[in-house]
């Protein structure tokens, strides 16, 4: 069986050729860690924000969106803390070159830890079968609880040292821990040095006396920023929420993940403005919110967890990443945070702007806390993508790839394919084509064999293949092919587009 590695490299291979994601300015030899969408990208990229634009701001009545300007005044992030504290720890490996972030190093290190302790529970329940306590096992077991201790001492450490920026510490941590470099195998490593993740770049001529600016490394200052604008004249009432949806740029130090981290992609988030006291409240329920968000899509459940952060920021008093089982791990794709009221008060402070909400039943005004849930575009359409992709062996021997999309989200929703170029059913077919491609986008194909033609379909994960053939022009009738079951059935003209309907909402 091919290894995760394997799958992530034939995910990878099977964006390109399909038409999903591009390495930027490929003819260049590319541009380290920057992607471009193709013809089938943007369209479930498009497909993965209407989906979220739909669930938070459509059908939430008490939120709205915006979109905001990629450039903002510097002082913001002055304000958002960026500037100051929007850093990585890095090191070098002296060998092989290769420059990583510290923590992750450590972290990385603390699942091997982790992969340990699942190992010997795995053992042993195995060994003992059905009388297996697995608690009682992890809370006496000696060699388990020696990892655990390890863990706790070792996160200690590491997160003491952070919160201190103890780069010294973080130094001395890798070497008693003994990590090596994967790369080179070798512990040569430099010191750990800070580095800012924000892209600056000038605005205004030189001679007008330019000015350095930051493309912004996430959307949610914009949501602040006009916090008052959009209260005022949306007559918004607390609870409410602001969306958006856009690009953010951080000039990531590990980037090769192909668009897991990514120096420029998207986010879509939103701000929940909340009274202060009823912020922990807020933050379960947009936990469970989002949770259902994702399994709404269909990917089953076991493909993600929740991950509460030990390590709280010091403006949030909760916070919790939804993990997702990549080919790379289980790894961050969404994070939720409680970020009580620091970036207002900041904002205020910084601005000398008035940012309150005046609460009728409470008769007073007061800077509203936030809940935040933020989500990378790039990251959910990677999980798809690699949910999706599935390699089929056929009965008659032979092998397909198929992407299991969500219908919802598939790039094309209907294939129309005259059985033969010629004795009407391309004329026929353009007919069906035209009628459909009003409401969903389709596609049109006549080139090769009809095998080779449904093929290139589930290849980017077309749910539905029609096609015309010598029947449909004596009574009106196609055959349509499912996806997954590859099932043709014979069906009227007029019933497509309903058989289509029905599929985008299951
Ligand atoms: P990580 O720990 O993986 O760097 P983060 O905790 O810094 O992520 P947040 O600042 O919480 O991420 O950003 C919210 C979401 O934006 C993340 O859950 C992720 O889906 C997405 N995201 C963040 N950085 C990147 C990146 N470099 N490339 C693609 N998506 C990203």
């Amino acid at each position: 069986m091919a290894n995760n590695e394997d799958i992530f490299k034939k995910v990878i291979a099977h964006a390109k050729e399909y038409g999903f994601v591009f390495q930027s300015s490929e003819i260049y030899d590319g541009l380290s860690a920057v992607y471009d969408y193709g013809q089938y990208g943007v369209e479930l990229k498009n497909n993965i924000k209407d989906y979220w634009w739909k669930a938070m701001v459509q059908l939430h009545e008490n939120i709205v969106g915006v979109d905001t300007a990629i450039f903002m005044h510097p002082t913001v992030w002055k304000a958002s803390g960026h500037v100051d504290a929007f850093s990585d720890p890095m090191i070098d490996n002296k060998d092989s070159k290769k420059r990583y972030r510290a923590d992750v190093l450590v972290e990385d290190y603390l699942a091997k830890l982790e992969g340990k302790i699942n190992k010997e529970v795995n053992k042993a329940a195995k060994r003992f079968g059905d009388s297996f306590d697995e608690q009682q096992y992890i809370t006496t077991n000696p060699r388990v609880l020696g990892y655990k201790e390890k863990t706790e001492e070792i996160k200690k450490r590491l997160y003491g040292a952070m919160d201190a920026e103890d780069l010294k510490g973080i130094k001395t941590l890798i070497e008693d821990l003994e990590i090596a470099c994967p790369v080179s195998g070798s512990r040569n490593w430099t010191d750990v040095r800070q580095f800012n993740l924000m892209f600056a770049t000038q605005i205004g001529s030189l001679s007008e006396g330019a000015s350095e600016i930051y493309l912004r490394p996430e959307t949610a200052q914009g949501i602040f920023v006009n916090f008052l604008n959009v209260m005022k004249s949306g007559r918004m009432k607390v609870p409410f929420g602001i969306a958006q949806i856009g690009k953010a740029f951080r000039n990531e130090i590990v980037a090769r993940q192909f668009i897991f981290r990514m120096r420029e992609f998207e986010q879509m988030e939103m701000q929940f403005f909340v009274r202060p006291g009823e912020e922990l409240k807020w933050f379960e329920y947009w936990k469970e919110e989002r949770m259902k968000w994702h399994l709404s899509m269909g990917i089953p459940a076991e493909n993600y967890r929740f991950h509460d952060h030990d390590k709280l920021a010091h403006y949030a008093n909760a916070a919790t990443d939804i993990e997702f089982n990549f080919p790379i791990g289980f790894k961050e794709l969404e994070g939720i945070h409680s970020r009580t009221d620091f970036d207002l008060n900041a904002h205020q402070e910084y601005s000398g702007k008035k940012l309150q909400y005046f609460d009728p039943e409470q008769d007073k005004s007061y800077v509203p806390y936030v809940v935040e849930t933020s989500i990378g575009l790039d990251r959910t359409f990677l999980a798809v993508l690699s949910y999706s992709f599935t390699e089929e062996k056929l009965e008659d021997g032979s092998e397909r790839v198929v992407m299991k999309l969500p219908p919802v989200l598939a790039p094309i929703k209907a294939a129309i394919l005259p059985l033969v170029r010629k004795d009407g059913m391309p004329e026929k077919a353009r007919e069906i084509m035209d009628k459909l491609k009003v409401d969903y986008m389709c596609q049109y194909d006549e080139k090769d064999a009809i095998g080779r033609r449904y093929r290139r379909q589930d290849a980017i994960g077309t749910p539905y293949c029609i096609t015309v053939d010598h029947q449909t022009l004596e009574d009106n009738t196609v055959t349509i092919r499912e996806r997954d079951s590859m099932k043709q059935e014979r069906i009227k003209i007029e019933e497509i587009a309903q058989i289509i309907a029905k599929r985008l909402k299951a």
